[in-house]
């Protein structure tokens, strides 16, 4: 799955390489072929986080309405969901020399 291109030399980053990426605190990415190194840009991963974590902020609010059980399972619904979507969110710059 592509997710963008290498500024630099055009070869696609995967969705695997970002989700990696995001799931070892949000680490550079580089480009196999260039060595480019993109950096994430810090209120993305602040967006990411808010995202993904928004059912924790609500808890209160949805368990008035829900059971605890289905709370849960929505929860983790919801953070598959925000991860797997999580890589098209963020953006990238690269540090100029
Ligand atoms: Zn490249």
């Amino acid at each position: 799955m592509l997710i963008k291109k290498c500024e630099k030399c055009g070869d696609k980053i995967s969705w695997l390489k970002v989700f990696i990426s995001i799931m070892s605190g949000f680490t550079n990415i580089k480009c196999d072929k260039c060595q480019t190194e993109y950096y994430i840009i810090s209120s993305y991963r602040l967006i990411i986080v808010v995202s993904v974590s928004f059912p924790l902020f609500l808890r209160n609010q949805i368990l008035k309405i829900l059971s605890p059980q289905f709370y849960s399972i929505l929860a983790i619904l919801w953070l598959i969901f925000m991860l797997s979507l999580s890589p098209f969110l963020l953006r990238t710059y690269v540090k100029k020399h």
